[in-house]
């Protein structure tokens, strides 16, 4: 496999008191170009940890990340970061949220307005492009931070729960927008959620992690054929992966 991302014996750890507390402990993971991962674990497991790690928004105690086999030292453009958060300018209307990641990346003036423009309709805000965030549902929000993502063209996706704040059904319409986009253009996607149903039915491959210490528990091939419809949601198949996911995040031993 052609690994987009690697963790290579990644570790990190937080002082606590007089103690140091183990939040991720010797994470191997290679996830593959135009791979759609997803992360799933209880709690307090280190999923943010690890995707902060690819980001550069944290630095590993030991280890290396490696993105297109150099190490992770900081944030950049060829990674989009999307949270739970939408963190929006609220000053700023959509449009301009999305043209100021492309100013944050230097893209000059002439070709931010046109790549912004493109984002802003291709995650259906078209209608909205001078609306202010305050005057925008939850789902829309999240679509304008993603088009933000999307407008600076990055290799890689890197998503923490980015749908955890929506209502089912919102959600399952930005699962299926994101779905059809990464269809499109194939960009490598590790997405982090507590949502089992959402792991499964986004991913060619789903990380289940355990906690204390933070690590992989076990990995789970999905099989399911792309595009995921309603058809693939409801059928047995998909129920079968579900469960056994569920049984990995929900029965896991006891940490030794
Ligand atoms: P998850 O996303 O799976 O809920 P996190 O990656 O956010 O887990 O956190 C993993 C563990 O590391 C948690 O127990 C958390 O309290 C701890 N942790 C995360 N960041 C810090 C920090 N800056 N200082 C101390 N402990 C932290």
């Amino acid at each position: 496999m052609n690994a987009k991302i690697s963790f290579r014996g990644v570790s990190r750890t937080y002082p606590v008191k007089n103690t140091v507390f183990t939040a991720l402990d010797d994470v191997s993971l290679d996830i593959g170009d135009e791979e759609f991962v997803t992360v799933v674990g209880p709690s307090g497991c280190g999923k943010s940890t690890l995707l902060n790690l690819a980001a550069g928004l944290a630095e590993p105690t030991s280890g290396t990340v490696l993105v297109d086999g150099k190490p992770v030292t900081g944030p950049g453009p060829e990674r989009g970061v999307i949270f739970q958060q939408y963190a929006l300018f609220p000053w700023l209307t959509v449009r301009g949220n999305v043209e100021f990641g492309l100013k944050l990346a230097s893209v000059p003036a002439a070709e931010r307005t046109v790549r912004a423009q493109r984002a802003i309709e291709l995650v259906g805000l078209g209608d909205f492009a001078d609306a202010l965030p305050k005057t925008l549902s939850g789902g829309m929000k999240q679509r304008c931070a993603i088009a933000r993502a999307y407008a600076v063209d990055p290799q890689v996706l890197l998503m923490d729960e980015p749908f955890g704040a929506l209502d089912a059904l919102t959600r399952v319409q930005l699962q299926d927008q994101l779905l059809d986009t990464w269809s499109r253009d194939r960009r490598t996607v590790l997405f982090i959620t507590h949502d089992v149903d959402e792991a499964v039915y986004l991913a060619g491959r789903v990380i289940v992690m355990a906690a204390r210490p933070g690590r992989i528990h076990q990995v789970i091939d999905v099989g399911l054929p792309y595009p995921r419809t309603e058809e693939v949601r409801l059928s047995p198949e998909f129920a079968d992966i579900r469960n056994a996911v569920w049984q990995a995040v929900y029965h896991q031993p006891a940490a030794v």
